[in-house]
Parts: structure tokens; sequence; C-alpha cells
């Protein structure tokens, strides 16, 4: 029994060793993505549920290694998180989404990009400044462009936080507030936030048809949304049932593999035709 669990701790340490050479891989194979410019951006739709109309996209990254596979962003995102490299990654982003959004707005004025925001950004002297100098570059109306955050970069530092986005929507920018109803939320933050949108989480739209107490939660969301005069985006729909029904509670846009999968700029581009 004293070699088996010695076997055991053999085995517990290699799998320690293990997973910690597999990060340190990672991590240096995504610096190698970020300084060759082999990250990507996929965009999804955001369309009218009304009228079925694209209206935006969000910008969504990718990275592909030389086999041709993907590594989902769920691994890589957190970790570069961890690491600090989204800063940079996010950088080139902002500056791919800027660059796309120009050929976009040629064949559809007034449409919209949105961009996903990592606390760490967020929390960064002259973020605001780096933005606005990314997107008057590329001559990017600042309408045109949205900042997606989560619910965890109020936690961190709300009176920074809503201080920042007070400055974005007054330079003209929208601002979303991601995966919404899943965090520690909801209601009393959302008077002092001078966000444009919120996005539902998919977690209340699966089941917004066959579970009451989900169309319950759908409904207050919306009711209170429109009291502050807060577009809703339903994010996850997989199913016509699930459009239909939110467009029947008053929800105005949409998102999910039902419309579109996220897709590369060309596809995207010639949905616009
Ligand atoms: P998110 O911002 O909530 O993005 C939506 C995710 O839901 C995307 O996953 C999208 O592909 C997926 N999705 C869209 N419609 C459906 C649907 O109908 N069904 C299902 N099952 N999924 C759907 P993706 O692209 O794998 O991204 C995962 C997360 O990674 C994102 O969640 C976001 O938090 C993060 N992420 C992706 N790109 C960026 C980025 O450029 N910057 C930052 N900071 N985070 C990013
Ligand atoms: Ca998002
Ligand atoms: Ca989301
Ligand atoms: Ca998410």
């Amino acid at each position: 029994a004293k070699r088996q669990g010695r076997n055991y701790l053999n085995f517990y340490q290699q799998c320690i060793e293990q997973t910690h050479r597999f990060s340190v891989h990672l991590r240096s194979k995504f610096q190698q993505a970020i300084d060759n410019e082999q990250l990507q951006l996929f965009y999804q739709p955001i369309v009218a549920l009304s009228s079925g109309k694209i209206i935006g996209a969000e910008a969504l990254m990718r990275w592909q290694l030389e086999d041709g596979s993907f590594i989902p962003p769920d691994i890589f995102i957190p970790m570069a998180e961890t690491t600090g490299q989204i800063i940079p990654a996010s950088q080139w982003a902002l500056e791919q989404a800027c660059h796309d959004l120009s050929q976009l707005l040629e064949r559809r004025p007034g449409f919209c990009l949105a961009v996903n925001l990592s606390a760490l950004q967020f929390n960064r002297a002259n973020f605001f400044e780096q933005v606005i100098t990314t997107l008057q570059s590329h001559h990017i109306p600042s309408e045109c462009i949205e900042l997606e955050l989560t619910e965890s970069i109020l936690m961190d530092d709300s009176a920074h936080a809503i201080k920042l986005i007070e400055r974005f929507r007054q330079a003209g920018l929208s601002v979303a507030i991601d995966d919404f109803g899943t965090g520690f939320s909801s209601l009393s933050y959302l008077k002092k936030l001078p966000v444009s949108k919120l996005k539902i989480d998919r977690a209340f739209i699966q089941e917004v048809v066959n579970k009451a107490s989900d169309e319950a939660i759908v409904r207050g969301i919306l009711a209170m949304a429109r009291q502050l005069n807060i577009k809703v985006v339903a994010e996850g729909i997989e199913m016509a049932e699930q459009a239909i029904r939110l467009n029947e509670l008053g929800c105005d846009l949409g998102q999910g593999y039902y419309f579109a999968k996220p897709k590369p700029l060309n596809d995207l581009l010639n949905d616009l035709d």
C-alpha cells in the first residue's frame, strides 16, 4: 500500500510537471502568434430580430496552429489574461477590427463592430487615449465601435470603471455588458452605468421557449432595459422558435448559430451584398 501511495504521488507529480510544461509551451506559442501576426478575427453577425437584417457583428479572436487546428478562445484568452499577453493581442485585434470595419462601412454605412475587452486593458493607464487614437488613425466614426465588457470589470474597481465608461460614451462609442445575468450583477449597478446595450447570456436563451422561469427572467431584463433606454441582444440563438419568441417579447437584436456562425471577413462581406 505504501509503494502504491508513492506511485500515485509520482504519477501526480508527473502530471503537474507535464501540465506546467504544456502551459509554458502554449504561452511561447501564443507569443509567436502575436509576433508573427498569426492571430485572426472572425465575425459573427448581429441581426435585427424583427427583420432578420444584419446590423453589425462581433469580432472574435481565433488562433490557428500550423497544422490547421484551432485553439479555443476559452483556453487561450484566460491564459493570455494571466500572462498579460492579452494586452498586445487585444491591441492587435482593435487595429484589425478597425481595418476590416472600413471595408464593411463601404458596403453598409452605419455598420457596427463589437469588440471584447478584458479587465486588464480596462485598468491600464491611457487605455482610453489608445482606443481613440486607433479609431482616428483608421478614420472610423466612434459610433461604429461597441466595447463589450463583462461584469467582472465592474467588480474590480467600479468607480474607475464607471468613469471610463462615461468617457467612452461621451466620445460616441457604444458600451455593452456581455454575458448579462451570469455575474453577480445586476440591477443596482445598471442605474449608475451609462451603458448602451445588454447582451443576455446564452444560458437564459437556450430554454426561453420551454422553461417558464427563463422566459420570466428574459421578460424582466427586457422590461428593465426598456425603462433605462438600453438596447438588448439575445446571445446564442440556435433555433427559429427562439428567434420568434424573443422578437415577440420585444427583444431588438439577436446573435447565434441560427443566424450565422463566426466567419472570416470575406464571408461577412458576401452576406452584405
Ligand atoms: P463571448 O464574448 O460571450 O462570445 C460569444 C461566444 O459564443 C463565441 O465563442 C461564439 O462563437 C459563441 N456562440 C455564438 N453563437 C452561439 C450559439 O448559437 N451557440 C453556442 N453554443 N455558442 C455560440 P468563442 O468565439 O469561442 O469565444 C469564447 C469567448 O472568448 C468569448 O465569449 C469571449 O469571452 C472570449 N473572446 C473571444 N475573442 C475575444 C477577444 O478578442 N478579446 C477578449 N478579451 N475575449 C475574447
Ligand atoms: Ca462578447
Ligand atoms: Ca457573451
Ligand atoms: Ca462568454
